[in-house]
């Protein structure tokens, strides 16, 4: 065969996502698109902020934009801009040195894989997680290990510190979380902090923490703590494809805490990785997020959604634990098959997501990135599916 095997491998993994998104739109061709309740995609559908476009227009006037290639960590005042705002944010202080300008948080976290593994070291991760990790896990030659959360999905410091071994060359952790809609709390991050410490003594070798936090700005009830508080040895990695609804243009970053072990290393190195995987973030768009920062969609529009879409699934006697952010719900499946129930509700025309896919098998995963008529509309359909069981 032609195609590399640990590609092949990961194609075939990935053929139950295509086979939805295909079921999708036959459905949706079938029974028209309004009649069909597709939760299945994380792909913001609020508008991005008015001030976005304003950007752009004025990017379109100034004689000295840059169109050409930048260096490869961004452009230095882009990078200034985004360490300044983060300064703040996270209450520690950073310069442009400690920036690298991505294609997404997706792009970030493929820099920082490749930058940190060597072949086989590990990955370690909470469960449920988003399933992209796995892929950037392999792209990386490292291996992806997971470690369960609490009942509540929230972490559970004494697991994490009997799972890591000398394997271990970083945790990961996302929050707020895709697909639970989690955020974890102070308290929660600085034990996590204490067992790092622990550990790294322990094996006589540093592990990383890396963030991955393109939720950041979409929490209700919660605030997400600054990670760099709870440990210095940490890489925020982050993006604009949710907090400005920006997803298809691809633009992101990555910041290490400047006491971090060996920072000024892992900032250069990360910045040259960035380079061999996509020579520079987009220049246009970097320009742009620069002039934007602090801005941010209207969470009102999710907040909203949520709690519609609460109501109506325990109204309807499903079981979860209230998203804090995110736009993602995570009910328990009510067959401990959760394909088999993903199934049942795509008798209904609703689309959703099996927990499997997140490494947690018995969930299912809702996206309320949709209309609030889908959400509206799906009650009866969920209900049926529920008497069916
Ligand atoms: N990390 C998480 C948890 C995500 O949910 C996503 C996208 O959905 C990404 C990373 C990748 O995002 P980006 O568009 O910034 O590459």
């Amino acid at each position: 065969m032609p195609i590399a095997q640990q590609i092949a491998r990961m194609v075939e993994a990935a053929t139950m996502i295509k086979t939805m998104f295909e079921e999708g739109a036959r459905l949706k061709a079938a029974h028209g698109a309004q009649n069909v309740f597709d939760f299945s995609l994380g792909n913001p559908d609020v508008p991005p902020p008015p001030q976005f476009k304003q950007v752009l227009k004025d990017l379109i006037d100034d004689a000295s934009v840059n169109h050409g290639y930048t260096p490869t960590p961004g452009l230095t005042s882009v990078r200034q801009a985004v360490a300044d705002y983060l300064s703040t944010e996270y209450g520690t202080a950073l310069s442009q040195e400690s920036i690298v300008m991505t294609v997404g948080a997706s792009g970030a976290l493929n820099d920082v894989f490749k930058t940190l593994l060597n072949p086989g070291e590990q990955i370690l991760v909470p469960a449920p997680y988003f399933v992209g990790y796995n892929n950037y896990a392999v792209m990386a030659g490292a291996v992806l290990k997971s470690v369960p959360t609490t009942a509540d999905f929230h972490l559970d410091p004494a697991a994490i510190e009997a799972a890591i071994t000398e394997k271990t060359r970083l945790l990961l952790i996302n929050s707020p979380n895709n697909p639970t809609g989690a955020v974890y709390s102070k308290s929660e991050l600085d034990e996590l902090g204490a067992v790092l410490e622990r550990t790294s003594a322990r094996f006589g070798r540093r592990i990383y923490l890396v963030s991955d936090e393109p939720y950041r700005k979409i929490v209700y009830e919660a605030e997400v703590p600054s990670v760099f508080q709870a440990y210095p040895h940490t890489i925020v990695v982050n993006s604009y494809s949710k907090e400005l609804s920006l997803a298809g243009e691809r633009i992101g970053y990555l910041a290490i805490h400047p006491e971090a072990e060996d920072a000024g290393l892992i900032a250069g190195a990360s910045g040259f990785v960035n380079s061999m995987l996509c020579v520079n973030a987009p220049a246009l768009m970097q320009q742009a997020v620069a002039r934007l920062q602090g801005v941010t969609v209207d969470v009102s529009i999710y907040r909203r959604r949520r709690d519609m879409l609460c109501k109506g699934l325990a109204d309807a006697g499903y079981e979860f634990s209230v998203p804090q952010g995110a736009f993602y719900l995570f009910p328990k499946s009510p067959l401990a098959d959760d394909m088999a129930f993903v199934n049942l509700l795509k008798e209904e025309l609703i689309l959703a997501v099996p927990g499997v896919g997140f490494g947690a098998p018995g969930y299912f995963r809702l996206s309320y990135a949709v209309p609030d008529a889908t959400i509206s509309g799906s009650f009866k359909g969920f209900r049926r599916a529920l008497e069916k069981v």
